[in-house]
């Protein structure tokens, strides 16, 4: 009983959280989608797998909540010998060591860097082997909409974003860079999701853009476009995909037996013994 409370606590204080940031988020890229579309046909509201995407929506902060905090207490107690609980919040109040001693700004930048560095190749190794069919739940949609953004199996989080975020702290960055980059992360993940045809221009090389992000989830394009935030890592490492005068289409992966809702994907890598095939 007192866990379908904390359960139902945690999805509530979730959706206070998330709802404003889907309103705000729903308005402008319907205006926007309109506007300069990548590919033309109905408006997201109305696209295949929008109660999954939603579901993800109120899953994956939690998780990542959860995640963040247990991981980070009990490596806590290991690596530094710290067991109470409030001086582990003492500890990571400010940050520690010397990386807390830089600047807001610059840990800012050395953590969106150092992290979408290893985020790209974390990525190009859930491509690869029985990863990929955690990973083949984010690829699944056919209607690539903003909302896809949140769709990831807990795996791939955890494995991903998670463990990126829990090593920074523990190398000592301040907690309050994430009153910035935690914004920032949720909107750019949805803008390289959203249905635009904007590429960027000559920063196309530099930035990821909706046109970049959308040819990594066409089907029969294979190993392009890792990176997150900076396309720059694809270039510099020979995955870079984006041809002239030609706009992505065809989404999802040639494995049609991924099953659609929330609870069938995330037990379906579970399910699976083989790797499936990645779409070719
Ligand atoms: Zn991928
Ligand atoms: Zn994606």
């Amino acid at each position: 009983m007192q866990l379908a409370y904390e359960v139902l606590d945690q999805i509530l204080l979730t959706l206070w959280h998330v709802l404003p940031w889907l309103a705000g988020l729903s308005l402008a890229f319907a205006v926007l989608s309109r506007w300069s579309p990548c590919n033309e046909g109905r408006p997201w509201w109305e696209k295949r797998g929008l109660v999954t995407d939603l579901c993800y929506w109120v899953l994956a902060p939690i998780f990542t909540r959860y995640l963040r905090i247990w991981v980070t207490v009990a490596l806590t107690m290991v690596l530094f010998g710290i067991t109470d609980g409030q001086e582990i919040a003492n500890f990571y109040e400010n940050g520690h060591g010397p990386l807390s001693q830089l600047p807001l700004w610059a840990q800012g930048i050395l953590y969106l860097v150092l992290t979408d560095f290893a985020l790209y190749w974390i990525h190009r190794g859930f491509h690869r082997g029985f990863l990929w069919k955690y990973h083949a739940v984010h690829h699944a949609s056919e209607d690539l909409e903003w909302t896809s953004a949140a769709r990831f199996h807990p795996v791939n989080l955890a494995l991903g974003t998670g463990l990126v975020d829990i090593v920074m702290l523990l190398c000592g960055v301040s907690p309050w860079i994430f009153v910035v980059i935690g914004p920032f992360n949720t909107i750019s993940s949805c803008l390289v999701h959203a249905n635009l045809n904007w590429t960027f221009g000559p920063l196309r090389y530099v930035v990821s853009s909706p046109v970049f992000h959308r040819w990594h989830h066409v089907a029969d394009v294979r190993d392009k476009n890792f990176s997150g935030t900076f396309a720059l890592w694809d270039v510099m490492f020979g995955t870079f995909h984006m041809p002239a005068h030609e706009l992505p289409r065809n989404y999802g992966i040639a494995d049609k037996q991924m099953p659609e809702g929330l609870v069938p994907q995330l037990l379906y890598p579970i399910m699976q013994r083989e790797p499936v095939e990645q779409a070719a």
